[in-house]
């Protein structure tokens, strides 16, 4: 293969490179030797991520050997973050970790998971070898039996019960992912996509998700749809030294509407009227739990957890209930004097319209506990079947999750200081259509 040296860089290119190939890695590495940001363009068929890999990775090795066939399990470390932001997971402690030997991780994004599979195919046509991992959902990566037919919360509740420590049913697949990264350092010496993990997973018995999770603290490029950046939750989940890290978005041509999108908020009232409905359904199903684990239980004893927890639940939703009632007649109430312009504030005024309600940075956390409490029975509901196991052919949709995301936008950091950069806007959307609240984004 031809080796170019481009600003003092050996790049090893797997075809003879086009002038403009030669250009588009000369801007590259010059963008990444002088640590600044780029914005680079190419016309259609003209190898931009072949370039983008070898070029990136040439300056990479300029710096230091890759990770390959290093990875060393130090055990269990409790209070370290799985990608969900939750805690108590097991990890393993790579020796090698590019952040550990000062060495900058890469972080390859594109849109959709079809297009990391194609990037990730243009890295096996190169000479390059880093430790990679490409990361995944758990609805494409759980081989369980029942779990992997469930999806969403209920999916991801599903998972961390049989991983936490002390329970009675642990998921097995689980229990061998220490063994598994221990017993293989070179997992990820060579390119692996989302199908090849979970061949891995499926021959070996060892789950595929956290194999994933374990390895990205290891390796010199991570592979990722967009929303691993973008999304504030995905993006603090991951174990990585940002002012360290090299960030490249492929194709990027919408990320400017998908960033505004990921950070704005819009609840017609058509998606409040349906979480008013979702609530409801809520209500009924845990009074029907707390009146079966009543009868199953013949002492009835007041003590018992189970029916505490129904009375809880179902208390805790008819608030919820009732909120969604009074936010609904709340944005009725709001004087809308120009049909095309609508209403219009600066962004802090959904604080006010909020706390009207008692929605308030003290009480948003407990509200969104009990909307994703809701949400997990809504949804084990919809997916159980008589059998108790869950039928992939019912569909799971909550439109709760969405207030639930409401929330946490509004709320986020348990601070104000965000609204600057919002408007708040209701629209009526159309003849007899109830109102539309609306917060787009400045940026
Ligand atoms: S540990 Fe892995 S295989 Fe087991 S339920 Fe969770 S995602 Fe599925």
């Amino acid at each position: 293969m031809p080796i170019y040296k481009i600003r003092g860089i050996e790049v090893d290119f797997p075809f003879e490179a086009y002038e403009c190939q030669l250009v588009y890695m000369e801007k590259v590495i010059q963008s990444l030797q002088d640590g600044s940001n780029a914005l680079l363009e190419s016309p259609t068929g003209t190898g931009k991520t072949l370039c983008l890999l070898c070029a990136t990775l040439a300056w990479r090795k300029s710096l230091g050997g890759f990770s390959t066939g290093k990875i060393e399990m130090k055990g269990w470390k409790a209070g370290d973050e799985d990608l969900d932001g939750r805690s108590s997971q097991p990890s393993f402690q790579p020796s090698s970790q590019p952040a550990e030997r000062h060495l900058p991780s890469i972080v390859y994004t594109t849109r959709t998971h079809s297009q990391l599979r194609q990037v990730i195919q243009e890295l096996k046509r190169t000479n390059y070898r880093p430790k990679m991992v490409v990361l995944g959902s758990r609805e494409q990566l759980c081989i369980h039996d029942e779990v992997s037919l469930l999806r969403g919360k209920v999916q991801t509740n599903a998972c961390r019960n049989l991983c936490r420590k002390r329970t009675r049913r642990p998921c097995r697949h689980f229990k061998l992912v220490a063994d598994f990264v221990k017993g293989n350092p070179n997992l990820g010496d060579e390119p692996l996509d989302i199908e090849d993990l979970v061949n891995i997973g499926r021959t070996c018995g060892v789950c595929p998700y956290y194999v994933s999770r374990d390895l990205h603290k290891a390796v010199d490029i991570l592979f990722a749809p967009y929303n691993y950046l973008i999304d504030r939750g995905n993006r603090k989940s991951l174990s990585l030294q940002w002012q360290n890290s090299i960030l490249i978005f492929d194709e990027a041509h919408n990320l400017e509407s998908l960033c505004a999108d990921a950070a704005s908020l819009d609840l017609p009232s058509g998606l409040l009227s349906a979480c008013i409905s979702e609530a409801k359904t809520c209500v009924d199903l845990s009074v029907a739990r707390r009146e079966n684990e009543k009868s199953n239980d013949k002492s009835c004893n007041p003590d018992n957890f189970a029916i505490l927890r129904g009375n809880l639940i179902s208390h805790s939703i008819c608030i919820i209930q009732t909120l969604l009632l009074k936010l609904e007649k709340r944005i009725a109430e709001i004087p809308i004097d120009s049909k095309e312009l609508g209403f219009s504030k600066p962004g802090p005024y959904i604080y006010e319209l909020l706390s009207d309600l008692n929605i308030t940075n003290k009480t948003a956390e407990k509200l969104i506990d009990i909307i994703d409490d809701a949400i997990v029975l809504l949804e084990e509901d919809t997916t159980a079947t008589e059998n108790g196991k869950p039928d992939k052919t019912k569909g799971s949709a909550c439109r709760l999750e969405s207030m639930s995301e409401i929330l946490r936008i509004i709320f986020r950091d348990g601070s104000n200081a965000h609204a600057k950069y919002y408007k708040f806007h209701v629209q009526e959307v159309e003849k007899n259509a109830a109102d539309a609240v609306r917060g787009d984004s400045f940026a």
